[in-house]
């Protein structure tokens, strides 16, 4: 148990006071926990002291003349910060202001009275909010329960307030649920009573068409179940909901209710297509994330309305920019339908031209903000013109679409729930505090603007993953990160999100089975599409996309595929091959990622790592043993990848510095590939370290190097060390992440918060009108800014 700063100081009072001496004189006036840790060490500390369990927990320190300024990370989603004196040894706690206040002076001194102070405490200490981190991401439950307490203890207007939901339902002017036969609850009580009676006199299997006339005049309209077993069961749970409250009961009934019927989802960003967009920049997981998720939704809300006893078409529309310069991709289309869906389409809508250089073609995710809002306008017309009437539900992806949710939403009145894929803040070091720097590549000030706006308007957010909200003992989460920030001379952020939220919930995808499956379902496999990649990756055939050759190439191969930006870290795998021997002798390796031209892209990231890769093929004289290839697999061919190198026996490594989620990592474990993914972010959650794969630390040359290198010559020795990790990883996705179970869940979080946002008027308009204030003084002028820098191109 690591000990508070108080006892720490008092414990280890010599070497406390000697190491944040030694802090204060370093010429870095802000240290993060790495370094921090390197010079306790280069000091000759004790590594297994309690002191060093503190020194892991310091998140920052500022230096300054007499003092040092600390920010510890006391446990998950919960941090102080102290200043201490260095001439009497006095700690003082202060405030998450003072601190950032203490940053600027270091960092921006000229900025300090001119910085703008925003907090959204006020607002959380008036809104629910589990209290327990094992409940963190598990807002839902806790809101039902908390709600329900406070409403069923008003019986009168929780009735009242049940009553009048249940009668807003109604589909193209047709009436579901009650009609107005039923004048109140004392009414309705009376009704639900005699329904039940008459009911028990049908089988279960009785279609509602057969009893549609006699609950018509008892008040009861189609929408309540499909036969008379889902009707009396229904039934039943009213019942129980008007005369002896609970709130599973509840979130059982509410969920059934069929309130959702269309739904927008915003994903404005990148090339957004079904075909050879995947790998473009900017375009990954986002969007095979929203092509299954659109699917899955279709089939359980089509799956959940029959339930509901209505043969009713929903419609989902994926709303995103058109990109008039399509580049040989759909992007320039207005409609696309989605393959294998009934009614999901891609709804194209172009930005308003300004500089037709810059609007006519694809923009970087970093640089679209100018043009959101007209964007945003646009699409509301659009919208209302696709769907006859307004969405149901709008689900925000990336900051970007949350953005346009976010103002969208408000517009139509409707639920806004919000997915971040990534956030961006915590990826790059500083990068709120030298935001000004770095603008001119990242344009963080508007994106970190969209976040806070998207963060605390959306009725509710999910996550693929724990840590995405709230990190790890060690490592701060995604969400966490808009906690406490400054961007000197913009504003400073005192309070800017609460992870113990209610709205936070933690939803995983799954994987796409038709697609991704066990490589030993050789009748699923197609024989033509196995042959094209074993040929691509193993018989060494001139392509002019790939780089190197296999002078074996039997060997066990390594294998990796993703975007290749700085972020996903692949030349960590080259250098980690490169530099062992042992590595080179028993495999290859081989790398579907990026281009293998700098010409090629107009990505700089991507550009340099291109440089990057090569020089180290060079550097390690690896061209015998690596292919190398630079272009898009399709879908299909990916699902084929993996399966080809798990027959080989082979692994999966995907070493990125961070990841949001990692559908790799999953794609990669449902093939039946022992993987070994990156142990910050997604995969830490994904992968059960040692059971159905490994945890790698994706700066530890060595270490990771040393696992990969145990595992092969393990399995060399034993073929079931191989086939136990293959099973186990096929094991853990089958059961853990599944699309089915994630849209079961999403739907049942859209009606539940749909439902508390009426019943209690969680709209909350006075969060609203500070978002409003700061949407209009702060991000539409930097908009503006950078909308003046595209004019001249
Ligand atoms: N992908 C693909 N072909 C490629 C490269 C990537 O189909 O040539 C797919 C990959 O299978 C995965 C997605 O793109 O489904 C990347 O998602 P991930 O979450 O791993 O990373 P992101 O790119 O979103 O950061």
């Amino acid at each position: 148990m690591i000990k508070d700063i108080y006892k720490t100081a008092e414990t280890f009072h010599n070497d406390f006071y000697d190491f944040l001496k030694a802090v204060s004189t370093q010429p870095k006036k802000l240290m993060i926990t790495g370094e921090l840790i390197n010079l306790y060490v280069a000091s000759g500390y004790d590594k297994n002291s309690g002191l060093y369990e503190f020194i892991e927990k310091i998140q920052e320190t500022i230096s300054l003349d007499h003092s040092v300024i600390l920010d510890v990370r006391i446990k998950i989603a919960s941090i102080k910060f102290y200043r201490i004196s260095l001439e009497e040894f006095l700690i003082e706690e202060i405030s998450s202001k003072e601190f950032l206040i203490y940053k600027e002076t270091v960092a921006k001194p000229d900025t300090l009275n001119t910085t703008l102070n925003l907090n959204f405490k006020p607002f959380y200490d008036k809104s629910p909010a589990v209290r327990d981190i094992k409940y963190i991401g598990s807002g839902v439950e806790y809101l039902n329960r908390f709600l329900s307490s406070q409403m069923f203890t008003n019986e009168e207007r929780w009735k009242k307030n049940l009553f009048d939901f249940i009668r807003l339902h109604n589909f193209n002017g047709e009436q579901l649920i009650l009609n107005d036969r039923i004048k109140d609850t004392k009414h309705l009580n009376n009704q639900i009573n005699a329904a039940l009676a008459k009911l028990g006199n049908h089988p279960a299997n009785t279609p509602y068409e057969n009893i549609k006339h006699i609950l018509q005049e008892l008040g009861f309209e189609k929408g309540l179940g499909k036969d008379a077993g889902t009707i009396t069961h229904n039934l039943n749970l009213l019942d129980q909901l008007l005369n002896s409250p609970d709130h599973n009961a509840l979130a059982e009934f509410i969920s059934s209710i069929p309130m959702i019927l269309n739904i927008a989802i915003i994903s404005p960003h990148g090339f957004f297509g079904q075909e050879g967009v995947l790998g473009l920049p900017d375009t990954g997981g986002q969007v095979v994330y929203i092509l299954d998720q659109v699917k899955a939704l279709e089939k359980q809300l089509i799956d959940s309305l029959k339930k509901s006893g209505l043969n009713l078409l929903p419609k989902i529309i994926v709303l995103t920019r058109l990109i008039p310069n399509a580049r040989g991709t759909t992007c320039n289309q207005r409609l696309e339908k989605i393959y294998g869906a009934k009614n999901s389409w891609i709804l194209r809508v172009p930005f308003r031209e300004y500089n037709k250089r810059v609007t006519d073609e694809w923009i970087s995710r970093f640089e679209i903000w100018p043009y959101l809002e007209d964007f945003a306008e646009d699409s509301y017309t659009a919208l209302l013109a696709e769907f006859k009437k307004r969405p149901d539900l709008i689900i925000g992806n990336y900051s970007d679409g949350n953005l346009v949710a976010y103002l969208l939403a408000k517009k139509f009145k409707v639920t806004q729930c919000g997915i971040a894929h990534a956030l961006e803040k915590s990826k790059y070091l500083y990068s709120a505090l030298y935001w000004y720097d770095l603008e001119k590549y990242y344009h963080f000030s508007m994106q970190f603007t969209a976040d806070l706006l998207a963060i605390n308007s959306a009725d509710f957010l999910i996550t693929s993953s724990f840590q995405e909200i709230a990190g790890t003992e060690k490592s701060i989460g995604q969400y966490e990160s808009y906690m406490h920030f400054t961007m000197p001379g913009l504003y400073r952020v005192e309070n800017g999100v609460n992870p113990f939220h209610v709205k936070f919930n933690i939803v995983s995808p799954g994987v796409n089975e038709k697609i991704y499956f066990p490589y030993p379902k050789t009748k699923w496999r197609l024989k033509e599409t196995k042959r094209r990649i074993e040929n691509l990756f193993f018989s060494n055939s001139e392509d002019p996309d790939v780089i190197g050759w296999l002078d074996n190439p039997e060997k066990t191969p390594i294998f990796t595929m993703s975007r290749l930006d700085r972020i996903k870290n692949i030349s960590f795998l080259v250098r980690c091959f490169g530099e062992s021997e042992e590595l080179q002798q028993t495999s290859n390796l081989i790398v579907v990622a990026g281009k293998i031209d700098e010409t090629m892209t107009d990505d700089y990231e991507e550009k340099e790592q291109i440089r990057l890769m090569h020089e180290l093929i060079t550097k390690y004289k690896l061209h015998n043993k690596i292919r190398w290839i630079g272009k898009l697999l399709p879908k299909d061919e990916s699902g084929e990848a993996y399966r080809i190198i798990a027959e080989r026996r082979g692994i999966f490594v995907q070493p990125a510095l961070f990841e949001g989620f990692g559908l790799t990592v999953l794609e990669a474990m449902t093939s039946g590939l022992p993987v070994f993914a990156t142990k910050y972010g997604g995969p830490l959650e994904i992968i059960q370290n040692g059971v159905n794969g490994f945890h790698i630390d994706p700066v530890n040359q060595e270490e990771t190097t040393e696992k990969i290198v145990r595992f092969l010559s393990d399995s060399y020795i034993d073929s079931s060390v191989w086939d136990k990790l293959s099973k186990a990883a096929i094991k853990r996705v089958t059961e853990k992440y599944s699309w089915k179970l994630y849209s079961k869940r999403l739907l049942s979080l859209a009606k539940l918060y749909g439902f508390w946002k009426y019943a209690t008027n969680l709209e909350h308009e006075d969060i609203n009108a500070y978002l409003d204030l700061i949407y209009h003084t702060i991000y539409k002028s930097r908009a503006k800014i950078l909308l003046e820098e595209h004019m001249k191109r």
